[in-house]
């Protein structure tokens, strides 16, 4: 098979979400981790070390609407290779005209090895496992994110995060002014770890049947 031939196929194979705001269909990224891995790595890992997502040649956070800095928490060297602003909220990266961090060059970031916490850490999966998709400057936005599913726990996160994720897209379809991005998937992955407390409250052997009857409310719920 050719190669065009084959990514064709591969194209049309790959998970697709609908995006509401633009009309478009998205292909679904491979998050490369199950959601419950994605969960467990999300509470469990260093909240000071780097989140390994699967980037491969996007770049579409360099237009985040801003990129906060706190200079006490970042190393000297790191700080001496950082170009910022401050407002009365604290300091942040400076942006290019086009709303771009200044940072990011034409092959990617100019500061790589010197990014502050806030590009080391950032993991747009967070937003993709509730379902969402985080919009940045402009046309800019995050990818969908596809986990496989192969546990009632992983049912049971994905459940929980779109559960944690539905009083704010309820408010966004009713028009109210939503929180900052950030203070939203706090919230939901507070909302997610409370959820799976319950969960795993739950005696092993009733997990799966636990799921599908509160994936059936839900359903029943929606087409009232
Ligand atoms: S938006 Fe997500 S995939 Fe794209 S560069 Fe940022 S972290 Fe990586
Ligand atoms: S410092 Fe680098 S990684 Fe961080 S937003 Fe700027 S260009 Fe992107």
């Amino acid at each position: 098979m050719g190669e065009a031939k084959r990514r064709r196929q591969a194209r049309q194979q790959a998970p697709r979400a609908f995006d509401m705001q633009t009309g478009k269909g998205l292909v679904l990224r491979q998050a490369g981790l199950t959601p419950s891995e994605f969960m467990r790595s999300t509470f469990t890992g260093d909240p000071h070390g780097t989140a390994e997502v699967p980037c491969d040649g996007c770049r579409e956070c360099c237009w985040h609407h801003r990129v906060g800095v706190d200079p006490a928490a970042e190393r000297p060297q790191d700080l001496a290779h950082l170009t910022m602003e401050h407002d009365a909220d604290g300091y942040f990266l400076s942006k290019r005209a086009d709303g771009a961090c200044v940072h990011l060059g034409p092959q990617g970031c100019t500061v790589y090895s010197h990014r502050p916490r806030g590009c080391r850490t950032y993991d747009c999966r967070v937003a993709g496992l509730a379902g969402l998709v985080e919009p940045f400057e402009g046309d800019h936005r995050a990818p969908a994110w596809h986990f496989p599913v192969r546990t009632p726990e992983d049912k049971a996160v994905l459940l929980a995060a779109g559960l944690a994720a539905y009083p704010y897209v309820k408010r966004q379809l009713s028009g109210e002014t939503l929180p900052s991005w950030a203070e939203m998937l706090v919230t939901v992955l507070k909302h997610v770890h409370e959820l799976m407390e319950e969960f795993y409250a739950i005696p092993e052997d009733r997990r799966a049947q636990a799921i599908t009857e509160i994936a059936a409310k839900l359903q029943g719920r929606d087409d009232g």
